[in-house]
């Protein structure tokens, strides 16, 4: 299967002349808050329609090509709501910068079952076919992308648990590894060699959004949650759900919802910790030492 790259522009003003013909301009620029990792805008366009930007420095630009290709594979899902991709590109005036533009989510508001129609989407999403989104293997992704800003590694694999220790630890671990004396380094050793006695291969692959915590969805213009900023590939299902539980968790309906929809493996919660162990180590490796002790305190909990 050929996965579409988004169409590319050397400027904004070429692309909204693609886009939605001569003439259109930028009315105004309102700055959103929220993003940590790039800026963000609510343009409105001189037909009064308004649209969504991302802007970083050139150097990024693979950041906004690797969104708009887990935006592209959630939506092919056709299980939940993603804003449309207009298309990415790199303005060469001044320094220049790269850009991503997307549709607009105008917020309503949420529906009265909204927790519930959000997991069953989700374990909907869970659900569908994912092999064409990993060639040559189950796990992974097509290609390379990034949690946040760090890299994130996708070389397919045949099962999970090597994929995880591979792909999501490994790499994590080698770049903290400044953090941990030599005692630790090698409880993280035996850690990573014992993997498989704390995790199970899943029922079927999954496609993730891979980054799924409570600044990643918004409520759309239908009044459902609609996914935005994945950093998606195809994985054990939990993975998504050990994430929403990270930094505060998401409704009791929507847990009971997703187990009626999708149920847990058994022994989930004793594997929760060492899913959310990966994005812990990214926030370790961006954001510095405040994450270190929930990390220590993850890798003791399961080396005894
Ligand atoms: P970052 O890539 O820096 O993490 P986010 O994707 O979190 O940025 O987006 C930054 C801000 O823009 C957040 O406040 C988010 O709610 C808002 N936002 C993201 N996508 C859209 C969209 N398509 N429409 C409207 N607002 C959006």
């Amino acid at each position: 299967m050929a996965f579409p790259t988004p169409p590319h522009f050397s400027s904004i003003e070429s692309a909204l002349t693609s886009l939605f013909g001569d003439g259109v301009t930028i009315k105004q620029t309102d700055r959103l808050s929220g993003g940590d990792i790039n800026e963000a805008y609510a343009l409105t366009l001189s037909d009064n329609s308004r649209i969504f930007m991302k802007s970083n420095t050139k150097a990024n630009a693979g950041f906004f090509t690797a969104e708009a290709h887990g935006l592209n594979v959630i939506a092919q899902t056709n299980t939940i709501q993603t804003p449309r991709i207009l298309c990415s590109g790199c303005s060469e005036d001044g320094r220049g910068y790269a850009f991503l533009l997307l549709e607009f989510i105008d917020r309503k508001r949420p529906i009265s079952n909204y927790w519930e129609t959000f997991a069953h989407q989700l374990a909907a999403m869970h659900k569908a076919p994912a092999a064409d989104f990993v060639p040559q293997g189950k796990f992974g992704f097509y290609q390379n992308n990034y949690i946040g800003a760090g890299a994130q590694c996708n070389t397919p694999h045949e099962k999970w648990i090597p994929f995880f220790r591979d792909c999501r630890l490994e790499p994590q671990f080698e770049t903290a590894s400044s953090y941990f004396d030599t005692a630790e380094l090698a409880e993280i050793t035996r850690l990573l060699d014992n993997l498989e006695d704390y995790l199970v291969e899943p029922e079927h692959p999954s496609l993730l959004h891979g980054d799924l915590w409570s600044g990643n969805f918004l409520t759309g213009n239908d009044g459902k949650a609609w996914l935005i900023d994945p950093a998606a590939y195809v994985g054990h299902a939990e993975a998504d759900i050990a994430m929403t539980e990270l930094f505060g968790g998401f409704s009791p309906d929507f847990y009971a919802a997703y187990e009626e929809s999708a149920p847990m493996q058994p022994g989930y919660p004793q594997r929760r910790d060492l899913y959310n162990l990966y994005h812990l180590l990214n926030h370790l490796n961006l954001f510095g030492g405040a994450y270190l002790s929930s990390v220590k305190r993850i890798i003791k909990k399961y080396i005894r």
